[in-house]
């Protein structure tokens, strides 16, 4: 089967990859397969292997966050403390909360829907997370910069963002738990 032939949602979400990317991806397709066969049988039947691959770590939870690169490494730090390591789905917009609901560029937040409800099909995801961060360029191109006045009046931003956004999801998918968080660029979160 080439890669263009391969149907979606069987397993892979990279089936438009390239030839290099292609064995990995079959791979991880092969993976995910064990993990939902995994999931139908009792635990003790399946070879320690699988359980050990499988069992103990699946993706319940999706991350939201900026596309700044001053923040990459801080956020992989953020989750790995959490204990998410590996084990979230990740969609990156500008302005992580603010990207998904502003009206100024309404094609970012019908990738961040259509990727929640990837996430929900494909992986049975239960949690997102939705992680903005301080001194956020997207917020000052989408707000302007007044709301950076005060390091109140920016963290009141993002709650209105954030907030909007979750009741949104909310609205969509009500099983769904949402946590709103802040980053600063020190790396250090609060939430909100
Ligand atoms: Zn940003």
């Amino acid at each position: 089967m080439t890669t263009q032939q391969r149907p979606f949602l069987t397993g892979s979400c990279c089936p438009s990859l390239g030839d290099s990317h292609k064995q990995s991806g079959e791979q991880s397709a092969r993976r995910r397969f064990l993990g939902r066969a995994a999931a139908g049988l009792a635990a003790t039947t399946l070879p320690v292997w699988v359980r050990a691959k499988e069992g103990a770590h699946g993706t319940d939870a999706l991350l939201l966050s900026c596309m700044d690169y001053r923040l990459v490494d801080e956020t992989e730090r953020y989750m790995s403390g959490r204990g998410l390591r590996n084990r979230y789905d990740h969609v990156v917009l500008a302005g992580a909360s603010l990207g998904a609901i502003t009206s100024k560029f309404p094609s970012w937040g019908q990738t961040f829907w259509d990727h929640l409800g990837v996430a929900i099909d494909l992986h049975h995801i239960r949690k997102v997370m939705v992680l903005d961060h301080r001194d956020c360029g997207a917020y000052k191109v989408i707000l302007g910069p007044a709301h950076l006045a005060s390091a109140t009046s920016e963290r009141e931003a993002h709650a209105k963002a954030l907030n909007d956004l979750r009741t949104q999801i909310l609205s969509r998918h009500p099983k769904l738990e949402v946590e709103l968080l802040l980053m600063a660029l020190d790396g250090s979160v609060e939430s909100i």
